[in-house]
C-alpha cells in the first residue's frame, strides 16, 4: 500500500474479473456466477477504480463513479470483508455463493456471521493437525472455552473412536451445544453428523444405525473397540492437502450457518484418492438414547394403569 492510501474494510472479491473491449473503449466485468457487465464510459477510469477495490484501498477520487461501481458490485455480492493477505480465493468464492443465494445480507454478513462462532477441537492425530490448519487457513476463530456467541465443538479421530465419540456426543447434547465430527477411512475424510442438538441426528443415532444394518454385530463391536493405532496415523501430503480444502469449506459452511450447504441430517465422505464426494442420508432415530425419547423416563400410558 502506498503512503496516504486508506484501508477499507471490504474489497473486491478476487474471482471477479475484468478486461478491455472494443480497443480499450469499454470495460468489461465478469462475475463469479458467469455473468458479464459492460462499462461503456471511462473505461480506463473504470478499471482503475476496480484496482483499488482489488487491493482494498479507497479509490482515487473520480467523482460519481466511485460509489457508481461500488453500489454495482455491492448489488452484485461482488465486494468481500478485507482481511488483506489471508483472504483465500475458495473462501471468498464461497462467500460469494452464499451472499448471492441472501440478496438481503450485506457484501461481508456471511464473514460477519462466521466470524463469531467460536470452535473448540477436541481430538488428536495426524487429521486434529490438519483441521488446526483448515480453521487457521479459514480465518476461523479456536479456542479451548466456548466464545459468547456461536460454539461448535469439532470431534476429531484418524479412525471412527465410537467410544469417546459416544461420550463427546452425549456431553453436547446435554449442554446443547452444536457438534460435529471428523475421522479417516482409509483415503476419505467423513465429515458428520452435524449435530444441533434436538434438532438432528446425533453420532448415537449413527451408530444405532450402523449397528442395525450390519450382519456381524459382534465383529462390528470388536473393531469399535479397538484403539486408534499408530497405521491409522500414516500421513500424505496429496490427501493432506485435499483435507484441508473439504474441512475448511465444511466448516465455513457450518460457522456461517448455511444449513443447505452443510445438511445437519446427513454424513460427507471425501475420497481425496478417487475425487468423489458422497452424501449418505442420516435420519434421527426417535428412540435415540441420547436425542430421543428415551432419554428421558417414559410416560406412563393409560394401559399401564388398567
Ligand atoms: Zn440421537
Amino acid at each position: 500500500m502506498r503512503n496516504g492510501e486508506q484501508k477499507l474494510s471490504y474489497r473486491l472479491n478476487p474471482a471477479v474479473g475484468w478486461n478491455f473491449l472494443s480497443g480499450g473503449q469499454a470495460l468489461q466485468l465478469r462475475f463469479p456466477d458467469g455473468d458479464h457487465l459492460t462499462i461503456d464510459d471511462e473505461a480506463m477510469a473504470a478499471s482503475e477504480i476496480l484496482e483499488s477495490l482489488a487491493n482494498g484501498v479507497e479509490p482515487i477520487d473520480c467523482g460519481d463513479m466511485v460509489a457508481e461501481i461500488t453500489t454495482l458490485l455491492m448489488d452484485r455480492k461482488a465486494l468481500v470483508a478485507n482481511r488483506g493477505q489471508s483472504s483465500d480465493w475458495l473462501e471468498n468464492m464461497l462467500e460469494y455463493v452464499l451472499a448471492a443465494s441472501n440478496r438481503h445480507a450485506g457484501p461481508s454478513a456471511f464473514v460477519e456471521k462466521a466470524r463469531q462462532t467460536t470452535f473448540s477441537i477436541r481430538g488428536e492425530g495426524w487429521l486434529a493437525g490438519i483441521v488446526s490448519e483448515a480453521c487457521a487457513l479459514a480465518g476461523l476463530h479456536v479456542d479451548e472455552q466456548p466464545g459468547p456467541e456461536g460454539h461448535c465443538i469439532i470431534a476429531i479421530a484418524d479412525r471412527i473412536a465410537h467410544d469417546a465419540f459416544s461420550a463427546i456426543n452425549r456431553q453436547a447434547c446435554e449442554s446443547r451445544t452444536p457438534i460435529v465430527f471428523f475421522w479417516r477411512e482409509v483415503s476419505r475424510i467423513v465429515c458428520g453428523p452435524l449435530v444441533l442438538p434436538g434438532e438432528s441426528a446425533c453420532f448415537e443415532c449413527y451408530r444405532t444405525r450402523v449397528r442395525a444394518n450390519i450382519r456381524f454385530g459382534a465383529e462390528f463391536d470388536a473393531f469399535a473397540a479397538l484403539p486408534v493405532s499408530h497405521r491409522d496415523h500414516i500421513g500424505s501430503a496429496l490427501a493432506e492437502g485435499a483435507a484441508r480444502s473439504f474441512i475448511a469449506r465444511q466448516l465455513l459452511a457450518i460457522a456461517a450457518q448455511a444449513y443447505d450447504l452443510i445438511e445437519p441430517n446427513a454424513l460427507y465422505s471425501y475420497d481425496a484418492l478417487m475425487l468423489k464426494l458422497d452424501r449418505q442420508a442420516l435420519p434421527r432415530v426417535p428412540r435415540c438414547r441420547v436425542c430421543g425419547v428415551l432419554r428421558t423416563e417414559p410416560t406412563r400410558a393409560i394401559r399401564t394403569l388398567a
